[in-house]
């Protein structure tokens, strides 16, 4: 069959329609399609990529969009350099989810790493990102990379003080990720990380999941020392801003300002968004959100 005749239900007159009336009642995000480039069922999720008119090749899992080739430099480097450059020196990192490889490509930038591992559960995903996320996928192939296929939930139980960052880069919590929102994974997180081990998770969007982030907050909070809410700007996810929660098992560590720094004239090769004065800044709350989160 050719790509051509591919269709989507989320494809109405040209127009992929990000709709949920669970997730985001009453609004939704529409990118216009180019070309339909490959959807399949796999085990766990429905996977879609299309080529867009102005946002380059999607990736949407169970109808939500995941990455886009424009804007996603924002999260993959949000989510990991927060986390990594709070940490002393990571040397171990696990990616659980982040099948797009994306986070990847973003801890590889740091020296000091040794072995940077991903666990997503879902191997279809990683394959049509090896085929259309090329700048994304790219790190598959890096020398430090270990993949897995797996739940990320058992696959932590096995490891007990092995990882210096954990980054939890998952779906939302409807479908295959949602017991990467529980209490009992941030406990399997918390023993799977060294002395003053660095986490971070995707903590959807202050506008319409305040009452998820406090929830995750509360958890976080019942189980790491230190548990504080940033967040990056990104047209393609909902409202245009998505969070994340970072936690430390170190009672002393301030996340909220980089422990470790490289000169601007650096970062400004290494990043398109990150720098030392956005990761302080991300951590920086409007007065409604910081009300309800209780910073
Ligand atoms: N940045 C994206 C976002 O917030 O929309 C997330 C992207 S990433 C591609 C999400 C990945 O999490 C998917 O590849 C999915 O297969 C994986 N995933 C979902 N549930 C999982 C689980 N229980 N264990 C491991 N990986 C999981």
């Amino acid at each position: 069959m050719s790509t051509q005749q591919i269709t989507h239900p989320t494809i109405v007159d040209g127009w992929f329609r990000e709709i949920s009336d669970t997730m985001w009642p009453g609004q939704a995000m529409t990118l216009k399609v180019d070309k339909v480039l490959h959807h399949e069922k796999s085990k766990y999720q429905d996977v879609l990529v299309f080529k867009s008119t102005d946002y380059g090749n999607v990736l949407v899992l169970d109808n939500v969009i995941q990455a886009t080739e424009r804007d996603e430099f924002s999260y993959q480097e949000m989510i990991s350099h927060l986390a990594l450059n709070s940490h002393p020196n990571p040397k171990k990192v696990l990616v659980i989810g982040g099948g797009d490889g994306g986070v990847l490509r973003e801890i590889v930038k740091h020296e000091s790493i040794e072995e940077a591992w991903l666990c997503d559960i879902d191997e279809a995903v990683i394959n049509v990102s090896k085929k259309y996320l090329p700048e994304m996928s790219a790190s598959y192939s890096h020398p430090k990379v270990k993949t897995y296929i797996g739940d990320g939930f058992q696959f932590l139980r096995d490891y007990q003080n092995t990882f210096d960052v954990i980054i939890t880069d998952s779906s939302d919590p409807e479908g295959p990720a949602e017991s990467l929102f529980q209490e009992d994974y941030f406990k399997l997180l918390n023993s799977a990380l060294t002395e003053k081990g660095v986490i971070t998770t995707q903590a959807e969007s202050m506008w319409i999941h305040l009452p998820i982030i406090k929830e995750l907050k509360n958890v976080c909070n019942n189980v790491f020392p230190v548990a504080e809410y940033a967040y990056t700007t990104i047209p393609t996810y909902p409202t245009g801003q998505i969070g994340f929660m970072v936690c430390s098992k170190d009672k002393n560590a301030k996340v909220k300002k980089p422990l470790r720094e490289v000169t601007d004239e650096e970062e400004s090769k290494l990043y398109r968004y990150y720098n030392k004065r956005i990761h302080e800044a991300s951590f920086v709350l409007p007065t409604w959100v910081q009300k309800e989160l209780g910073n």
